[in-house]
């Protein structure tokens, strides 16, 4: 194309190709005599967030423009995708900026989950990636849990100053902000798009006082997240949408188990116990011995292992993690995909997962 478009909106290069990345318009709204990206439309006629995303160097550009200013920074993340959900860098993008934790889908967690422990869970992760939050917060943007608590602890943290809302893609950001618009009431709320320091990009300006404002921030890819190692149409099996229900195996030493194609869990040594899965309830679970695993996986990736389908099944580079769980109640986290609950004498246990996805070992939160 010769001539170069720009959103009326908010400035931005017009591209047709890409949905999910900014400066996307619909390839028949180029006609209009003013052209707005999808984005500006959406906030313009829903009053509705949408995710966007954004190169690095914008990325770089808002962390460092957040840093600069004075104020309260809300991190969202999954709490079924904790290391893929993390913001790289922004520990020492925030500056002295004090940050409230936000963890989102907890309406996915089973009953017997102690919130208090994936709480601790939450803090204690925070400080190994090196930041420290203020306050942790549990919430649901879909069915509203939590999200009153989340207002009144905003309110008490940010002093007086601005909000930032971060967080990559996929967490469930732009729910939260849409849930946060309701819980102000529509009536008083004024939203407008502004521009982030230093780019072309706006971000949604939510005021909070006559001084202050909410910005919600674009959203950030990690590519490292388990979401895309997998094609779009599989993401609804991958991630959970109702209440996981926990499938509990009994398992021998010298046994494996494969969960789709996405993940293969070795139980190399020890006594016979209790494995329990906590992952969507869309996901096959697949058991064979130990032996036969490889044989097995390669015979049937992308088909009776699946997700991922076969094509995205080749080009999968394997990463293993070796964890020694100590006897007592402990939980093999595998960053978004799930967990899997051990409460026996101990047990060695290999995971392989896609790399770059996070593996760990907590204790349980049941
Ligand atoms: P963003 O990319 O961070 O803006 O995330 P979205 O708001 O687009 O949500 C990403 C995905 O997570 C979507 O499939 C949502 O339906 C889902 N999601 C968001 N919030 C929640 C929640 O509170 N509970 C559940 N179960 N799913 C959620």
């Amino acid at each position: 194309q010769e001539m170069e478009l720009y959103c009326a909106g908010c400035g931005i290069a017009i591209q047709t190709e890409d949905k999910a990345s900014v400066g996307y318009a619909p390839p028949q709204s180029l006609e209009k005599e003013t052209v707005i990206c999808q984005r500006c439309y959406r906030i313009r006629h829903y009053n509705e967030a949408s995710t966007v995303t954004l190169g690095d160097d914008d990325f770089v550009r808002i962390l460092n423009g957040i840093g600069d200013t004075k104020a309260l920074v809300v991190q969202v993340v999954d709490i079924f995708d904790f290391n893929g959900s993390w913001l790289r860098g922004l520990p020492r993008f925030v500056g002295g900026n004090p940050i409230l934790l936000v963890g989102n889908k907890v309406d996915l967690l089973p009953k017997n989950v102690n919130r208090n422990r994936l709480i601790n869970w939450m803090r204690k992760s925070s400080a190994d990636l090196g930041l420290k939050p203020l306050d942790v917060v549990l919430v649901s943007a879909h069915k509203g849990e939590g999200v009153e608590r989340l207002v009144q602890a905003m309110n008490e943290y940010r002093k007086g100053r601005n909000i930032y809302v971060v967080g990559v893609t996929n967490v469930g950001k732009s729910s939260l902000i849409n849930r946060l618009l309701k819980q102000f009431g529509e009536s008083e709320m004024d939203i407008t798009t502004s521009q982030f320091p230093g780019t072309t990009l706006d971000v949604i300006e939510i005021p909070l006082d006559d001084k202050s404002s909410l910005y919600d921030t674009p959203g950030i890819v990690n590519r490292d997240q388990l979401v895309h190692k997998v094609a779009p149409q599989e993401l609804k099996v991958i991630m959970p949408d109702k209440p996981i229900k926990p499938k509990v195996y009994q398992l021998n030493a010298e046994q494996t188990m494969f969960i789709g194609g996405l993940a293969r869990i070795d139980f190399v040594k020890g006594e016979r116990q209790s494995f329990v899965f906590y992952l969507s309830n869309h996901l096959n679970v697949h058991r064979t011995k130990l032996a036969n695993a490889d044989e097995l996986y390669a015979k049937h990736k992308g088909e009776m292992l699946a997700p991922p389908g076969p094509d995205a099944a080749e080009s999968i580079v394997w990463e293993k993690f070796t964890f020694k769980v100590p006897s007592g109640k402990y939980d093999i986290v595998i960053s978004g995909l799930g967990w899997i609950a051990l409460h026996g004498k101990g047990a060695n246990v290999e995971v392989h997962v896609p790399k770059g996805v996070a593996a760990g070992l907590r204790p349980s939160l049941i």
